[in-house]
């Protein structure tokens, strides 16, 4: 049997196995051949599983035939993570969306399609708080972020998805039922199979469901806005704000290059009277004691360090401050046919040589390249615009980006910080590993997948995004330049 007739029969019989579940009709298929990145693979089938050991069955089927199998959340990945690039099944787990919450034990289990927003909003209802807060929370699912290990803007106090996750049911990509983990705040029995799976990128198992831990509902929260004469003055803040001893929930950063941009998109001064410079967006939340304590710090020390600040004192003035940095995503897209976002991160002290290493490319290969992002976990974005159909400017954007990336890997980073790695970062993963680590993270694939079906074509082989033709197609999430937008990292 060659490998077409095997895809045909193996397409039969789960046909005939889940009916109901399996779409192979041209625009269900379009649909699921592109995620955030917007390349697109097509694939034979989609599949919507409504219960869980379905998706066992599906991957048995697979591996016995050497399907491969792309696990899908919301698509909002924005590196290519969920784009069926191998063709084969796409596995769409939006359907299993359960969310029961055990306020008791401060927990909540939910299915991989529950959606994060969806996840906040009920445990808030017993004062409970699940922190990670990606900025697509309203759209992305717990699979994805499990997958991804998604981040956010409340990390620099709370951590990212690996630190709520507790216990993990799922299938092997040969089809058995697992589940790393407990119900327990501590684990130490055995290999950590549930951390190695978070982070994955959904090429070692699928989640079934996940067990998040949940802490109390902070009480309530000030939004602080500071500009600062330089760069450096500003990216000491994660190391100062730490010494003197306070945790704020927020600390993102926006360098002068991005302020001017978002007052260009918006016609507004981000300071009236005052030029463009770096800025913090600052917001600390707890009880109003803690709040008031820690805002006395806080402001001695943007007198000393800042040229201005604001403070907002309601929720509309915090709406108000935020406004540049919601709106620096949307500025830059409006630039360019093509943004690359890269969630590079850095020890937090090498911040500065990473946004100096900026100024110097921007200049160099006259390009669009802004800095914006978690800089209280070192996690800054590099959004790089230019026109693909300009041959020239592609050119030099992908030239400045390899050096970014050099850059990054010297001052001892990481490539991604919350992103991962999918197909977009491909291109630059080899250099962040020596022979015998890339041995071992293949040979980890290898031996929990034998066959290769998940997820194939990420992580590991090579894909030029930039060689590749765009979508022309609007995702849910995508909202008009000129209207309220989800922050974007
Ligand atoms: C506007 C916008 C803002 C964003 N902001 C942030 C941000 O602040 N922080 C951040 O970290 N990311 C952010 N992202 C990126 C994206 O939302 C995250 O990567 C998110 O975790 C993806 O979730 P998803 O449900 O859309 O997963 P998908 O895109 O569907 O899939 C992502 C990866 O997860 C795998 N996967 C999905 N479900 C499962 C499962 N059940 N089992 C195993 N593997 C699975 C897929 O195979 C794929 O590799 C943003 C994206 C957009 C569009």
């Amino acid at each position: 049997m060659n490998s077409d007739e095997a895809k045909l029969i193996a397409l039969r019989i789960l046909q005939e196995n889940l009916p109901s579940l399996v779409s192979v009709d041209e625009n269900a298929l379009a649909k699921a051949s592109f995620d955030g990145l917007k390349v697109a693979f097509t694939p034979s089938a989609v599949i919507r599983p409504k219960e869980a050991p379905q998706i066992g069955e599906v991957l048995k089927l697979a591996n016995e035939f050497k399907i491969p199998v792309t696990t899908k959340g919301a698509g909002s990945s924005l590196t290519g993570g969920a784009t069926p690039l191998k063709g084969g099944w796409v596995l769409d787990l939006s359907c299993l969306n359960t969310i029961d919450v055990d306020a008791d034990n401060m927990l909540v289990r939910c299915g991989p399609g529950a959606v994060i927003g969806d996840i906040q909003q009920e445990v808030g209802e017993y004062g409970l708080f699940y922190p990670p807060d990606p900025s697509s929370k309203d759209f992305c699912t717990i699979g994805g972020n499990i997958a991804c290990n998604a981040g956010g803007l409340r990390c620099v106090k709370y951590g990212v998805t690996r630190d709520y996750v507790l216990c993990l049911s799922g299938y092997l990509p040969t089809g058995e039922h697992v589940q790393w983990g407990r119900e327990t705040r501590k684990f130490a029995t055995g290999y950590n199979i549930r951390d190695l799976w978070i982070g994955s990128e959904g090429t070692l198992g699928v989640v079934s469901e996940a067990v998040l831990r949940l802490i109390a509902k902070p009480a309530t929260q000030k939004t602080f806005l500071a500009a600062f004469q330089t760069d450096r003055e500003a990216l000491r803040a994660p190391i100062e704000l730490s010494r003197l001893g306070i945790r704020p929930s927020i600390l993102e950063f926006l360098d002068q290059w991005t302020v001017k941009s978002v007052q260009s998109f918006t016609g507004k001064e981000v300071f009236p009277g005052i030029s463009p410079h770096p800025v913090l967006l600052i917001e600390l939340d707890g009880d109003p004691d803690l709040i008031d304590k820690e805002s006395i710090i806080l402001e001695n020390w943007l007198k000393e360090a800042a040229i201005c600040s604001k403070t907002a004192d309601s929720l509309k003035e915090s709406e108000e401050l935020w406004v540049v940095r919601r709106k620096a995503s949307p500025a830059m897209k409006k630039m360019a046919n093509t943004k690359l976002n890269e969630d590079v991160v850095v020890p937090l002290g090498k911040q500065i040589n990473l946004v100096e290493c900026v100024n110097s490319l921007r200049e160099e290969f006259n390009l669009k390249i802004g800095v914006f992002g978690h800089c209280g976990d070192g996690n800054l974005h590099v959004n790089f615009m230019y026109n693909s159909d300009d041959v020239d400017e592609t050119s030099r954007a992908v030239e400045a980006l390899k050096l970014l990336m050099s850059k990054v890997n010297e001052l001892g980073g990481a490539i991604s910080g919350e992103h991962g790695i999918g197909l977009a970062k491909t291109p630059f993963i080899q250099m962040q590993f020596n022979t015998a680590e890339w041995e071992t993270m293949t040979s980890i694939k290898k031996t929990l997948d034998p066959n290769g079906i998940l997820n194939p074509g990420k992580i590991f082989d090579i894909f030029n995004p930039w060689d590749q033709k765009k979508v022309e197609s609007i995702l849910p999430w995508e909202y008009s330049h000129d209207e309220p937008k989800p922050v974007e990292t």
